[in-house]
């Protein structure tokens, strides 16, 4: 008899600790949304994230679920999808833990291509340890630690993660976790490490308003967007007025298992030399 997966098979009995109107149950909804859409066996799944509001979401989530370091995401990842290629794995993340302290991490996932998908979850603050600046917050904008106005320019993370090679990136939000969950579908069906970049209100720290301003500074791509060509993914990331949401681009390119196992067959084919074969050629 073949198991039907429905969202509700994804939840556990962990109650979610966020703050009532957070737009990570948006994040989670289209989690549980995508997984069914996938069908995909829970023992077949694992998330793994770092520190913050954001990062707590795999404890609401019915597969395997890893809470790293601070940043430490995407090394993480790369163990499990490495170790066990036949897993699906999903990287969770904020703005601070992916584009501060984890950000050194980014540019190297990204050019190996490991086959992963990360949602980001942004907010512009450190909502978890109570409202501090984060990278992506715009200039000007009051926060606990900028009580003049923060004055860095921001990191868009859609332009960064172009800069970085990313074969798939797409954005959504948590005003509509529908399409989040489509553009997450799509993250995990591509063979190849996949960034959904979701702006997701901090109703404390920021305030509701965050939702007005998604609202009124997000749009659609147009259907005319080719997301196979890159010139029109620079165009479409560097509009100035509004954020587009969906798929923003997506290249295949082979990812990084493939060319592990394609090395280690060239090393077999050449023989296995013995430790002392091994260390003759590095002791004169
Ligand atoms: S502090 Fe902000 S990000 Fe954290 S749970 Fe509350 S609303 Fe969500």
């Amino acid at each position: 008899m073949t198991v039907q997966y429905s969202p509700l098979d994804y939840r556990n009995d962990v109650k979610p600790v966020w703050c009532v109107g957070c737009g990570h149950f948006g994040v989670l909804n289209a989690v549980y949304q995508a997984l069914a859409t996938l069908q995909l066996p829970p023992e077949n799944v694992a998330l793994v994230s770092g520190i913050g509001c954001s990062s707590r979401l795999p404890g609401y989530v019915r597969t395997y679920g890893f809470n790293a370091l601070h940043g430490r995401v995407l090394p993480i990842a790369l163990g499990v999808k490495l170790a066990r290629p036949e897993t699906v794995v999903i990287g969770i993340t904020g703005d601070g833990d992916a584009l501060s302290i984890g950000m050194g991490h980014y540019p190297h996932a990204a050019r190996r291509n490991i086959d992963i998908t990360l949602i980001m979850m942004d907010n512009g603050i450190y909502g978890l340890t109570k409202g501090q600046v984060s990278p992506t917050l715009t200039e000007g904008e009051i926060t606990k630690t900028t009580i003049y106005g923060n004055i860095d320019h921001p990191i868009d993370a859609v332009r960064f993660a172009l800069g970085c090679q990313t074969s798939l990136i797409a954005r959504s939000t948590s005003l509509d976790p529908k399409h989040m969950a489509e553009m997450i579908v799509r993250g995990i069906k591509h063979r190849g490490f996949s960034l959904v970049h979701v702006l997701s209100p901090c109703v404390t720290f920021r305030g509701r308003e965050q939702y007005n301003w998604i609202r009124e500074h997000t749009e659609p791509l147009p259907e005319s967007h080719n997301p196979e060509d890159f010139r029109s993914a620079l165009d479409a990331a560097y509009r100035e007025d509004k954020l587009y949401t969906g798929l923003i681009y997506q290249e295949e390119r082979d990812d990084y298992g493939s060319r592990v196992s394609a090395l280690c067959e060239r090393s077999q084919s050449k023989g296995i030399l013995t430790l002392e074969e091994l260390a003759r050629q590095f002791l004169i």
